[in-house]
């Protein structure tokens, strides 16, 4: 893709907008652009440089992207809403043509990163709690300030705020900025680690000299590995990615979302507004909780993905109501006149909380707290979905003193990294 109309191919040490801007090293890509650190020299701070692929529609895009972060940071002047902040846009010539470029304030991992990190385990509740707050705060400015549908809620699209901030403190960070090309030059290499990664990877490391040196001491054999800890590590994130995102009286695509995040209303094409955000929010938290995704569809003999997807959601939530299906425009691909689908027929029913309890080995009392936090936001009927602002006023995320990993949670705050 490093050809006309594609990427532009960046080195580490090369200068955008007139020197203002230093490339450092590769953070990411996408299909749309590759996202490098680069340091301002006007702020001396680190920033993320998102520079767009140079074709026409790649172009188009980026300018859509633009008038939103634009609108989403006029908005939030103190930073405060959880969402990715704009700086600075500008256009950069390069070999294969115009390229548009976003800089963005400096985020970390992704949680579809954390996730992976760590072992599709499930995070602690508080952690999730945390996450949620910081995603709701995010959704709930988007969808009432704004009139903004994100419309690709997702792990891969939540970054966590680096516990280190090197766009404040690069001294402290332990950054050194480049400021000019390397010998030899050419490092436009992978993507290197992140806080959170080097952060954990350090702490094992400790944790195997402590443990080796205790086995040491007591005349054991060296061996056992320390278990990976998230323990300490701050869950601050914010949404990113408005590559997809529409004004709510703007939408320009019939089909949004990524496939396992998707709404119901989405798949059966009975229209979409906020509360589809909130669908794919509760996919997200699940996943956080448990490890998993919560829907999973594939197509087999037969069935489509989507009538799969359907079937996962029926199983879990209970029929789709007859009056909910006919109001899509899909209605006869899916169902028979009785509202049932038309070539899944056999269903095996689960409740989120069983589901919590027997596959995830929750607790009973966190399953439940949890199953009744999710279960309103996963409606079929859109309009009966709790908002962000509504969901952050909810009990699970509301009161902290009812689970026993809120006593442990008290602990773990208080240990240092
Ligand atoms: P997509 O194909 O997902 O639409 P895209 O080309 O629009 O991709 P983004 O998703 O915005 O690009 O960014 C690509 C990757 O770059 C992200 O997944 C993330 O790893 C990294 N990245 C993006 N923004 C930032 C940021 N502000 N701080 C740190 N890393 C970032
Ligand atoms: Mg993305
Ligand atoms: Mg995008």
């Amino acid at each position: 893709s490093y050809r006309k109309g594609g990427y532009h191919a960046v080195r580490v040490g090369d200068s955008f907008n007139g020197g203002r801007y230093i490339a450092q090293r590769k953070l990411g890509w996408g299909q749309f652009s590759t996202v490098w650190l680069a340091y301002d020299t006007r702020t001396s701070g680190f920033v993320a440089l998102k520079i767009q692929k140079s074709a026409p529609q790649f172009a188009q895009a980026a300018l859509h992207e633009i008038e939103l972060l634009s609108a989403i940071a006029d908005g939030d002047r103190n930073n405060s809403r959880s969402v990715v902040r704009l700086i600075d846009h500008f256009k950069h010539a390069g070999p294969n043509g115009q390229h548009l470029c976003m800089v963005l304030e400096y985020l970390g991992d992704s949680l579809l990163r954390l996730i992976r990190y760590n072992h599709h385990k499930g995070l602690d509740l508080n952690k999730v709690r945390e996450i949620c707050i910081c995603v709701l705060t995010g959704l709930d400015y988007l969808h009432r300030q704004l009139n903004i549908i994100h419309s690709d809620l997702k792990p891969e699209n939540i970054l966590l705020v680096s516990p280190i901030d090197p766009s404040k403190d690069p001294v402290k960070s332990g950054f050194t900025p480049i400021l000019e090309k390397p010998e030899g030059g050419n490092i436009n290499g992978g993507v290197s680690m992140s806080f959170v990664e080097k952060k954990l990877k350090r702490r094992a490391k400790m944790a195997v000299a402590r443990i080796s040196e205790r086995r040491a001491s007591m005349g054991m054999p060296q061996e056992q590995k320390p278990q990976k800890s998230l323990e300490g590590i701050d869950m601050k994130c914010k949404v990113v990615d408005f590559g997809n995102a529409c004004w709510a009286d703007q939408q320009f695509m019939e089909e949004i979302q990524t496939r396992q995040y998707r709404a119901p209303e989405v798949i059966i094409r009975s229209g979409y507004t906020f509360s589809a955000d909130m669908w794919s929010f509760a996919c997200t938290a699940f996943e956080l909780a448990t490890g998993d995704m919560l829907f999973t569809p594939k197509g087999g003999q037969g069935f489509t993905d989507d009538e799969d997807h359907l079937a996962l959601m029926m199983e879990l939530l209970g029929k789709m109501p007859k009056k909910i299906s006919i109001g899509g425009a899909r209605f006869k691909d899916f169902f028979d006149r009785y509202g049932d689908l038309k070539r899944i027929k056999r269903l095996k029913y689960w409740s989120l909380d069983r589901l919590l309890v027997e596959k995830y080995k929750f607790l009973e009392e966190d399953a439940r707290d949890f199953a009744d936090f999710l279960r309103p936001i996963l409606d079929f009927a859109p309009e009966k979905r709790p908002t962000a602002q509504q969901c952050l006023q909810h009990p699970w995320l509301t009161s902290n003193s009812n689970s026993n990993d809120n006593k442990l949670a008290s602990g773990i705050n208080n240990l240092q990294i």
